[in-house]
């Protein structure tokens, strides 16, 4: 159930985006740029559950890198399944 729950926010996080499908959206720590690209995303919520603290679609922005160091960011990004999260090293 909760999976569906998460599933369903994140369906609805890409209705609202619908306008900028082919974009990125970028959230920064300071020290990296977490890169977000909603038409790649596959809502399979992994990023919620190791990091809630920072990815959280029933909040705005949904995603708050400030919230956890650049080597969970690292770590977490690259467990994404689909590539739809990516980063850069702030300068
Ligand atoms: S881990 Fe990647 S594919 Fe899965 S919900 Fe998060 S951004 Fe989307």
């Amino acid at each position: 159930m909760k999976r569906a729950a998460i599933a369903a926010l994140f369906f609805i996080l890409n209705l609202i985006n619908w306008k900028i499908m082919g974009t990125t959206k970028t959230y920064s720590n300071g020290e990296v740029k977490v890169i977000w690209k909603p038409e790649l995303c596959e809502h399979a919520g992994i990023c919620v559950k190791m990091l809630p603290q920072v990815y959280n679609p029933k909040e705005r922005p949904w995603i708050k890198a400030e919230n956890a160091s650049s080597e969970e960011l690292k770590n977490q990004i690259s467990k994404c399944p689909s590539g739809a999260l990516s980063y850069s090293e702030e300068k």
